[in-house]
């Protein structure tokens, strides 16, 4: 196995997470600097210590704008016939209807959304487990997920994306972070770099709502038997949208 593969990995998960549908890479030695260069839907050159990747991305604009159509939820007649008297429908009709709280004795529901703290939803106690995680994204989060569905007995999950996220084009905010480690961490400014260079692409979403799809749609595979309902929350105006599926 090349020594550089496991970061060809991570380069390969970054570009997926971007929502980038086809990728190749190509790796070769380089010299041992960090740059990152941002892809503009042709090519994109990216020099990661010991790893020279070049990825040819080839992108369809008008598939990643069809994956971003958010639908208002004003009346019980918006929710999809699919979450009507769900759990995921509940959630709806709770937090952008006032639907009077019912009461519940074990959770119904699982919500996975993302760590910020604009985010406030009006659900009934005991309704729904909830993970918080960055941009909402479950994929290092698989045994709290499975306990959920194994031992919460729910069959709903509800994954909630949400506007101006953090969590995307991490790299513009590179120097903040790494900023932000050896002011308010005490961190040596070598293992921020190193920290950031690590972990970004793991948590990269790339955009909100095409994120929540992409993971969606990884979620039903993993567990098929369980619904899974992409949704946004606009940090505008506080309401839940449906993301329109293709
Ligand atoms: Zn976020």
């Amino acid at each position: 196995m090349h020594p550089t593969s496991g970061r060809l990995r991570d380069l390969q998960a970054f570009f997926w997470l971007r929502g980038f549908p086809a990728l190749n890479l190509k790796q070769s030695p380089c010299p041992p600097t960090v740059r990152w260069r941002k892809p503009l839907g042709g090519f994109a050159i990216i020099t990661a210590n010991d790893l020279c990747a070049i990825a040819l991305i080839s992108v369809c604009p008008r598939e990643m704008i069809k994956m971003n159509q958010l639908l208002a939820v004003k009346t019980t007649k918006d929710i999809f016939p699919e979450y009507k008297d769900t759990p995921v429908g509940h959630l709806l009709e709770y937090h952008n209807l006032n639907r009077p709280f019912d009461t519940y004795t074990k959770a119904q529901l699982l919500i996975g959304m993302c760590m910020d703290n604009r985010k406030h939803l009006q659900i009934p106690d005991n309704f729904s487990f909830i993970i918080r995680s960055g941009g909402a994204n479950l994929r290092y989060s698989e045994f709290k997920v499975s306990y959920a569905i194994a031992v919460g007995g729910v069959k709903s999950i509800a994954l909630i994306g949400h506007s101006q996220c953090g969590m995307v084009n991490l790299i513009e905010r590179k120097e903040v972070f790494i900023q932000g480690l050896v002011d308010n961490a005490g961190w040596q400014r070598e293992l921020a770099e190193e920290h950031f260079v690590q972990f970004a692409p793991m948590f990269e979403i790339g955009n909100e709502s095409g994120f929540v799809l992409s993971e969606a749609k990884r979620l039903r595979l993993r567990y098929p038997k369980i619904q899974v309902a992409p949704l946004l929350y606009q940090v505008e105006d506080n309401l839940l949208y449906l993301i329109q599926e293709n």
